[in-house]
């Protein structure tokens, strides 16, 4: 992606780039610096230049209950998610939200749940927060219908609360599976909710972000390199961590080997 246009769609995302590096391996701490200071005051930026291959123990997916899940094709996964009464998230769902874009996308971005707007169209990160995740994606030249977007959990919590842990470990076997017919070069875990279950822990998304994480999948014969940053709704709310998701951003391009 030319520079011109990347600088387009980070001013979407409300960040002003003064200038942009080459690559994630010339971003120099004068270009974060600048990154930075046109977002508004960040506290403890992460340098993501030259990233280090020394990646941590992997985290590994809660286990598949279900091993009929396992080895379906998209129909018989698509099929199965419609019809899924497994926890009771199904009770308040206008429909399942299965996930959308390419089945062979390089990256996959996982968010936590399906928002009132997403029950009622059936699709992940619409509205406002969806937005602003298309002009982040676009900022990384991976424009949405390129990339695979799909969620923890399916259904729409009621009230929009956070899913809980018997109703994402219920889901689990889904998004295993999705994983694994995309077979993701790197993820982008968005938010808390995302981030935590995925990699199994409490830590805030604060500690989790701005380093490279792997997730294994059951069975441990694949590790994806797994890359945490804020929710975009989030953003909107505290637009000044744009810059840190930028950075964020741009770890998961180093390994896609895309020109920041
Ligand atoms: S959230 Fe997942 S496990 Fe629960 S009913 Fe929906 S599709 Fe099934």
């Amino acid at each position: 992606m030319d520079h011109q246009r990347q600088g387009a769609y980070l001013r979407a995302m409300g960040i002003v780039p003064w200038r942009l590096a080459s690559s994630p391996a010339q971003t120099s701490p004068t270009d974060h610096d600048k990154l930075a200071a046109a977002a508004g005051p960040v506290n403890d930026p992460v340098d993501v230049s030259g990233v280090s291959p020394d990646i941590p123990e992997p985290a590994s997916l809660q286990q598949a209950p279900a091993n009929d899940v396992a080895g379906m094709d998209w129909h018989a996964l698509d099929q199965t998610v419609a019809g899924c009464t497994r926890c009771a998230l199904s009770q308040g769902r206008t429909q399942t939200v299965f996930g959308v874009g390419d089945r062979q996308a390089r990256l996959m971005v996982i968010g936590e749940a399906p928002g009132a707007e997403e029950d009622r169209r059936g699709e992940p990160f619409v509205g406002r927060a969806g937005g602003l995740l298309d002009n982040m994606l676009l900022a990384m030249g991976q424009p949405r219908g390129q990339v695979f977007i799909a969620n923890i959990v399916k259904c729409r919590p009621p009230g929009n609360r956070d899913p809980v842990g018997e109703e994402a470990a219920a889901c689990a076997p889904y998004l295993n599976r999705q994983i694994e017919l995309v077979a993701p070069e790197v993820i982008l875990a968005v938010g808390r909710i995302a981030a935590q279950r995925l990699l199994e822990t409490d830590e805030a998304v604060g500690r989790l972000r701005g380093r490279m994480h792997e997730l294994s999948l059951p069975g441990g014969e694949r590790r994806v390199p797994l890359v945490v940053t804020y929710h975009p709704a989030y953003l909107l709310r505290t637009p000044e961590h744009k810059a840190r998701a930028w950075e964020d951003l741009k770890l998961a391009m180093s390994v896609l080997g895309g020109a920041v």
